[in-house]
């Protein structure tokens, strides 16, 4: 009995269960930030330096030691100041999360409706399009590929930039929260095959990019004039305007409002 009595401090109290709790999703969220950024390269950069820091701390090697010291101690405000765009967008981030989102439904909603407007027109006028909204993972690294731009999500503006000839149509439209921020953009082809041969670069770019990320993407077939979208590595075609609205509308879940059956998914 006295040994268990010793042992005691080994059973977590529900305090500490909730604390371990919020640090797991405090400690998720951040690599989620962090997930395609160049930051994650810059810290990896980093546990190098203080791996060889504590090496060198350990041979007693002390000019190394001291020199680490003096760019660990002026290396955080430099980082400051190279960072601060970075800085700045992860802090909107924060205040734009889901939790916050909550309470925001409705910009949600009007995004939602201008998108499924666009999707309506340019399948209605046989023209080709690719539309990735934008979850938790940011898609920064996609915007590089195309043309940045800063514009309110429109069907008007949507449709115009997919219309064949013009200078943007080529590649896929990016948006972010309400905002179109990038046009001409290329996304990751699926890595796995694809057996319908209908389903073109367009439909294995749509599919690759919801396998590397939670985005939704929206596509329009140029050859068939059909909706589909792109939801965790599962393409649901023959979509309608509205289905597109809801499922926009629903993205937290989007499964509840994609109620046709995934068809030519990934094979995984
Ligand atoms: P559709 O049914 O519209 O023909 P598809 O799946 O057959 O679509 P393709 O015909 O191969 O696709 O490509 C059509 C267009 O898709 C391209 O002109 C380009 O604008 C766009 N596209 C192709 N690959 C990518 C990519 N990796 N990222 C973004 N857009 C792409
Ligand atoms: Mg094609």
């Amino acid at each position: 009995m006295i040994q268990l009595e010793q042992f005691r401090f080994l059973v977590p109290s529900l305090r500490d269960v909730l604390e371990i709790l919020v640090v797991a999703y405090i400690i998720y969220r951040a690599l989620l930030f962090l997930a395609g950024t160049r930051a994650l390269q810059i810290i990896l950069g980093l546990i190098v330096l203080v791996v060889v820091y504590f090496a060198a701390l350990v041979l007693k090697f002390n000019m190394i030691v001291t020199l680490l010291g003096v760019v660990f101690t002026y290396g955080a405000f430099v980082a400051i100041v190279v960072f601060q765009p970075e800085l700045r967008h992860a802090l909107a981030r924060l205040g734009g999360s889901r939790a916050l989102a909550y309470f925001t439904t409705g910009g949600r909603n009007v995004v939602a409706d201008e998108i499924a407007q666009a999707v309506d027109r340019l399948s209605r006028a046989g023209t080709g399009a690719i539309i990735a909204v934008e979850g938790d993972v940011s898609l920064d690294a996609y915007l590089e590929t195309g043309t940045e731009m800063r514009a309110m999500v429109s069907g008007e503006l949507l449709s115009t930039i997919f219309t064949p000839y013009s200078p943007l149509h080529d590649g896929a439209v990016v948006i972010r929260g309400d905002q179109i921020v990038g046009a001409g953009c290329v996304l990751p082809l699926t890595q796995f095959p694809v057996t319908d041969k209908s389903l073109g670069t367009r439909h294995r770019a749509a599919l690759g990019l919801s396998e590397e990320s939670d985005a939704v993407v929206v596509v329009v077939s140029e050859e068939t004039s059909r909706i589909s979208i792109a939801v965790g590595g599962l393409l649901h075609q023959g979509m309608t305007a509205p289905q597109v609205r809801e499922a926009l509308a629903n993205r937290g879940h989007p499964s509840l409002a994609l109620t046709t059956a995934p068809s030519e998914p990934s094979a995984s």
